[in-house]
């Protein structure tokens, strides 16, 4: 403001209201379009990330998805691997895995591990009277009789090769297992399959039996095979169609009573 001599005035000079805010205006203007710039960058990234995590969730659930497809896959085959495909029941592979796993439980828990060797009566005669399809269809019957033997988790119901079955019985005497497999016999009996071939008349099995409590150092698996198989060829000479066990094997400390060294249909 400034006086005026000559006049009694005073000459006062102020700007305007928008001269006075124009550079902060400006500066507003140039901070709201930073931000505004910037929340839309940050949307854009935001939104990406957002993006890329589900597409993260989405490939993780599907690699679960088929880890998980994989496992049943891979059990399935693993089970498959230890079946026999024309039975179903165990292979030889599972029954000798099975063995030497029971033998050492066995050892290590003092406990007594059955056998039951099992083989079909003039089985070649069947097949050639019926032929080999029919024959397959009587070696299915027998397996599921043989199947249904398994009264524990621990039994294993094995094709051993050919015509030939068993059954691998942890914890169980020989009283026991001469039991099971005489209800095997007469199972496979009632089935009443013809079988002209065989004296019978039906198909029959013979089977042999051995029973003992394994000691480290002094047995091995294969002795309790070989004394079963012997009991089946005990049962094979001594007319088929019967149950036997190998008396003489030494092996075993357990003692057996001799009414029980052979089952028979009287
Ligand atoms: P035994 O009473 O002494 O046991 O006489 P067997 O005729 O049963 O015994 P042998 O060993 O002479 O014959 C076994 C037969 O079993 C011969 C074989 O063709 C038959 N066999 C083995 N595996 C199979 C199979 O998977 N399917 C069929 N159909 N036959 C089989
Ligand atoms: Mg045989
Ligand atoms: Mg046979």
């Amino acid at each position: 403001m400034t006086r005026i001599r000559k006049y009694p005035l005073f000459v006062s000079a102020a700007l305007s209201e928008p001269e006075v805010l124009a550079d902060w205006l400006a500066d507003t203007y140039l901070h709201s379009a930073g931000v505004a710039f910037l929340l839309i960058v940050l949307g854009l990234v935001g939104f990406h990330l957002v993006g890329q995590i589900k597409r993260r969730v989405d490939a993780e659930t599907e690699i679960v998805r088929a880890r998980d497809a994989l496992e049943a896959l891979n059990q399935t085959l693993e089970k498959l691997s230890l079946q026999d495909g024309l039975t179903g029941l165990s292979n030889r592979r599972h029954f000798d895995i099975a063995l030497d796993k029971e033998f050492n439980r066995a050892m290590r828990n003092a406990s007594s591990l059955a056998l039951i060797m099992i083989d079909v009566d003039c089985f070649k005669q069947y097949n050639d009277i019926y032929g080999h399809i029919a024959g397959d269809e009587c070696l299915r019957r027998i397996s599921q009789v043989v199947e249904s033997s398994q009264r524990r988790p621990s039994d294993v119901a094995a094709r051993y090769g050919g015509e030939e079955l068993s059954v691998l019985l942890p914890c169980t005497d020989i009283n026991g297992a001469m039991v099971i497999a005489e209800n095997i016999r007469m199972a496979i009996r009632n089935l009443a399959i013809k079988h002209t071939g065989n004296p019978a008349g039906i198909v029959t099995i013979s089977a042999g039996v051995d029973a003992f409590v394994p000691v480290r150092d002094e047995n091995m698996p294969l002795e309790l095979i070989q004394a079963a198989d012997t009991a089946l060829y005990a049962a094979k000479t001594s007319g088929r169609d019967r149950v036997c066990h190998n008396v003489n094997f030494t092996h075993r400390g357990q003692p057996v009573s001799s009414d029980t060294s052979m089952i028979k249909e009287p």
